[in-house]
């Protein structure tokens, strides 16, 4: 078949300049005609390998095809019925390094925008009038523990089979990451809190500011509370720290605590919502992953004359989605490349003024199969800046693991749990997402608690 067009159908997005300074959302998203137009370009392969790249699976050329027919509701389906956030999907996978990368398209043009596809296609889903609704057919009584990603898609799929669930979620508000990290101008809430009434008009419960291992304990929520099996999707939300001198000074905060203000607190609302988020003049952000990016961005947003990521690695080795990275770019973040922080400088009032760094090369490559970075020897500078944003990684939070015996996990303070089914070494307790696996990613949290619904489902079913 020929190829009709090289290039991607570029996604409509706002201007730099204007887009850097407020919290609406950067992509306007495909018109019906870029779709169209778009979905012309998918081959339909025989061997669909765009197919394989995704974590997920979804049938990628029949929804595209679908699409390139008009019938939108048949590409909703489609696609809803391999993957429960497509909305969500659609605006924050890494699709270049997943379906996108394998598209036959890609091995001479640019691939076909399969995510900007799936993107117009739960757009317009959320244009109709929803149909779930409740359909308790179960006796047994399921908990989930988090309301991200894994825990919404694994109370979703349970009650699509029948069983009442009731998620408990810490914080005051559901979402997980994509509520208190990921910024409303990459994710706009609205979108959120659409799949979350969906989930409600199915019946799913949720209730907030329970701390499992602390309100309750898991093995309350099987005794006193008669449940009669519990998914664990409480995430990896621990912020790691450098370890360097001064990080414990004013101005000093984790991406994880920064963002939460602005997002999940309303600090980018304020006066009207009454969290203040005091930004200086120069930010850094330490690292270069998607919450160094959202960090980085949030920054300017809330005022920042100067925002910029330093990291110790080449652009090369970053592991933001390649999409945001550009967008930082053209917003006006600057990057530190091969720089590495050794101490935040402050003043005599206990603030951070400056970041002292030192400049690296790559060298050989380390466990993680990356070059590793190589002090170069008298390269050392001073940053001047007045906050410092630590966006180096996080771990899941040990509250759950050290409050329940039996509860396994490994040397990294993963739950240690069953690859296809999500089994941990308790009965009956099954877990996903960035628990099991450490931080990662929102399909692959959405895979795992689909998938530990159904392996939910079947012990409930042999158990008889
Ligand atoms: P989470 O989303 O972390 O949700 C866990 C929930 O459990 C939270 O709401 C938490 O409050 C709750 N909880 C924790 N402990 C308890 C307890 N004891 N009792 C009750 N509730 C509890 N991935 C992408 O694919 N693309 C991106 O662009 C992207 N950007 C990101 C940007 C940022 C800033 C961050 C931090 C992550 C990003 N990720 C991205 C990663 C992605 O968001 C996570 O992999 C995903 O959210 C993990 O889902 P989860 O359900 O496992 O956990
Ligand atoms: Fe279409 Fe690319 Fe998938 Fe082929 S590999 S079916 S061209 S999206």
């Amino acid at each position: 078949m020929p190829i009709k067009r090289a290039e991607k159908t570029p996604m409509p997005m706002r201007e730099a300049q204007l887009r850097a300074h407020d919290f609406l959302e950067v992509n306007g998203g495909y018109t019906a005609a870029h779709a169209a137009f778009e979905a012309e370009r998918c081959l339909r392969c025989q061997d669909a390998v765009c197919v394989d790249g995704c974590p997920v699976n979804v049938p990628i050329p029949e929804f595209i095809h679908a699409v390139a027919m008009g019938d939108m509701a048949g590409a909703a389906r489609i696609l809803r019925s391999a993957n429960p956030l497509p909305a969500i999907c659609g605006r924050v996978c890494p699709q270049e390094s997943q379906c996108e990368s394998e598209c036959s398209l890609a091995r001479r043009f640019n691939p076909v925008a399969i995510g900007h596809l799936e993107r117009f296609v739960a757009d317009w889903e959320r244009t109709q009038p929803p149909t779930a609704k409740a359909q308790i057919t179960r006796k047994e009584r399921i908990a989930v523990i988090g309301a991200g990603p894994s825990g919404l898609v694994c109370a979703g799929a349970l009650a699509r089979l029948g069983y009442p669930v009731t998620i408990y979620e810490a914080l005051h508000a559901a979402g997980g990451v994509l509520r208190y990290g990921i910024p409303e101008f990459r994710l706009p809430k609205e979108v959120l809190d659409w799949e979350i009434g969906l989930l409600k008009s199915m019946g799913v419960e949720i209730v907030c500011n329970v701390i499992i291992g602390k309100t309750l304990t898991l093995d309350e929520l099987f005794g006193k509370m008669g449940y009669a099996a519990v998914f664990i999707g409480t995430g990896a939300g621990l912020p790691q720290f450098l370890g360097i001198p001064g990080e414990n000074l004013n101005g000093v905060m984790s991406a994880n605590e920064f963002l939460t203000r602005v997002n999940l607190m309303g600090g980018y609302k304020f006066p009207e919502a009454d969290t203040p988020v005091r930004v200086g003049r120069r930010v850094a952000v330490i690292g270069a992953g998607n919450t160094a990016m959202d960090a980085v961005r949030t920054s300017l947003r809330m005022g920042a004359e100067e925002a910029m990521i330093v990291y110790r690695r080449s652009d090369k080795e970053m592991s933001a989605r390649v999409e945001e990275y550009h967008h930082a770019k053209e917003e006006g973040v600057k990057f530190h490349w091969l720089t590495n922080p050794l101490e935040v400088v402050g003043n005599a009032d206990g603030w951070a003024t400056g970041l002292r760094c030192q400049k690296m090369q790559l060298g050989e490559p380390d466990a993680s199969g990356r070059a590793r970075p190589v002090p170069i020897p008298d390269s050392e500078f001073v940053i001047p800046v007045e906050n410092v944003v630590l966006a180096i990684g996080t771990t899941p939070n040990p509250l759950l693991t050290r409050t329940t015996a039996g509860l396994l996990t490994n040397a990294k303070g993963c739950l240690v749990a069953d690859e296809k089914t999500g089994l941990t070494s308790k009965t009956l307790v099954f877990a996903g997402g960035d628990a099991v696996t450490g931080a990662a990613t929102v399909i692959l949290a959405a895979g795992a608690g689909k998938r530990a619904a159904q392996a939910i489902h079947e012990a409930l079913a042999a158990r008889g």
